[in-house]
């Protein structure tokens, strides 16, 4: 990759989850009223032909990670546990007595936090719980996070009889060094460990999450992590790229410095040859991140056009409703976005009263719902198009005129009314997406509320 590229590109900008992205949520304009019947007219319009998705957050860890970003909770003391299911079985209730009718439910997807802190009678009771008043569909598909220090063979097998099929592990990089500074000792043979259960037991995708660009990591460390990583085989990988916001995250991201991260051009080299590495390994890249060796439903999903990103990053298919249940939840009825308490005492308080524990969302207008289809096209198909008469709005030679400088940059060419991302441009794919976005556009962002695009 060009340097003079990376230097020119490599700026603070969204990883588009959503869009808008969340600090752009005009949430005086959101009321809980609208947000119900967003849900309402989702559900009517797809659960009869794609069923819903739903988001379980489980917040809580037994020892904090300190490059972690996640919403969570550190404590050794499992009675928590047992309260927090049966709040989030209340949440789901109240969703539950305004549909019209039966939710049929095609995803499940347990995220954290650590889903493994939870006994696997939690666990059942958790999703027991949610199909007392649901039924699932056809193909539905369900998975979870998994904690390779805590998850047991008894979590693996229980959640397999529950539906799951779907497990991924995070793995981040394996030097010790590296697993010091981030305060994650996780030696190889717990993640081979978990990683034989699941698939001894039959669990069809197993994912292992990595990261580059934490402190102290080196070249080396890349190479032997993904080396370790191919003789467990697994279907499917995330490769992220270090996201270091400690003023967002202040809750997590201590305990080293800024001067031991690998500087921009040491990353970049992370990447690059993590990426040369894994596709040697037979691991194909699928939208930003993420890889699949060619078994896995995310490489055929994304074969057939049909990739999709959402709160929880790219997954093989989509569905019009996601319902995010759990403290800090987001959810998404694709005509409005909605939050959770942040807070676990928060979140029990608003439930106590009965009233679903939303905080914050965002209606999208006809132009979000627009923009946000070309975002989606681009972050998960690398292209899109238009027609002329849906482009109207004002800034439109803005974007145009920043497209035009990313052609002559080689990242993008032009098709027939649209885009296509070159194999160049991908690397900067959130860049190109920043292009078509006009909240960023009409109102230049605080630098300090994203990550590096690159
Ligand atoms: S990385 Fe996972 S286990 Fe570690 S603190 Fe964050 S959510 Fe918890």
């Amino acid at each position: 990759m060009q340097l003079s590229l990376v230097q020119k590109y490599n700026i603070p900008g969204p990883r588009y989850t959503s869009y808008p992205t969340v600090p752009y949520w005009q949430e005086e304009l959101f009321h809980v009223a609208d947000w119900k019947a967003s849900v309402l007219k989702s559900f009517n319009e797809s659960n009869d032909s794609e069923g819903i998705s739903l988001y379980i957050h489980l917040p809580f860890c037994e020892s904090l990670c300190t490059f972690c970003g996640c919403n969570k909770r550190i404590t050794k003391r499992h009675e928590v546990e047992h309260p927090y299911i049966v709040a989030v079985l209340k949440e789901w209730k109240m969703y539950c007595e305004f549909f019209p009718n039966k939710p049929i439910i095609k995803e499940i997807h347990l995220g954290g936090g650590t889903p493994t802190f939870f006994s696997s009678a939690h666990l059942e009771l958790l999703i027991n719980g949610i199909f007392l008043s649901a039924s699932k569909a056809k193909n539905y598909e369900f998975s979870f996070e998994g904690h390779p220090n805590n998850t047991t063979r008894q979590q693996l097998q229980k959640l397999y009889d529950l539906g799951f099929r779907r497990v991924s592990f995070g793995v981040q990089d394996y030097s010790k060094k590296v697993q010091e500074a981030i305060h994650r000792i996780q030696p190889f043979h717990n993640v081979a460990k978990v990683t034989f259960w699941a698939k001894e037991i039959g669990y069809t995708s197993i994912g292992h999450d990595l990261i580059f660009g934490l402190p102290f990591q080196t070249l080396d460390d890349v190479i032997d992590t993904i080396n370790k990583t191919k003789s467990l085989q697994p279907d499917r990988l995330a490769f992220y790229s270090y996201a270091h916001v400690p003023w967002i995250k202040g809750n997590g991201q201590r305990g080293f410095n800024e001067v031991d991260l690998p500087k921009d051009d040491e990353k970049r080299l992370l990447y690059e040859e993590g990426k040369k590495l894994l596709s040697k390994n037979g691991y194909h890249e699928i939208g930003m991140d993420h890889f699949a060796l060619e078994n896995d439903s995310m490489f055929v999903s994304a074969q057939k056009g049909k990739l999709h990103r959402n709160f929880m990053g790219y997954t093989a298919s989509k569905t019009q409703l996601m319902i995010g249940l759990g403290g800090s939840s987001i959810s998404d009825s694709w005509y409005a976005f909605a939050q959770n308490e942040k807070t676990i005492e928060d979140y029990f308080v608003r439930l106590e009263q009965n009233e679903l524990p939303i905080f914050r969302g965002h209606l999208l207008t006809r132009e979000d719902l627009i923009i946000r289809k070309h975002i989606l096209n681009l972050m998960c198909q690398f292209e899109t198009s238009w027609d002329n008469s849906s482009m109207q709005f004002p800034e439109i030679n803005e974007v145009l005129q920043q497209l035009k400088e990313m052609e002559q940059d080689g990242l993008i060419a032009y098709k027939e009314n649209g885009i296509i991302i070159t194999e160049k441009g991908k690397p900067f794919v959130r860049n190109i997406c920043m292009a078509f976005d006009l909240h960023l556009i009409r109102k230049a962002p605080d630098t300090k509320l994203f990550s590096m695009t690159i």
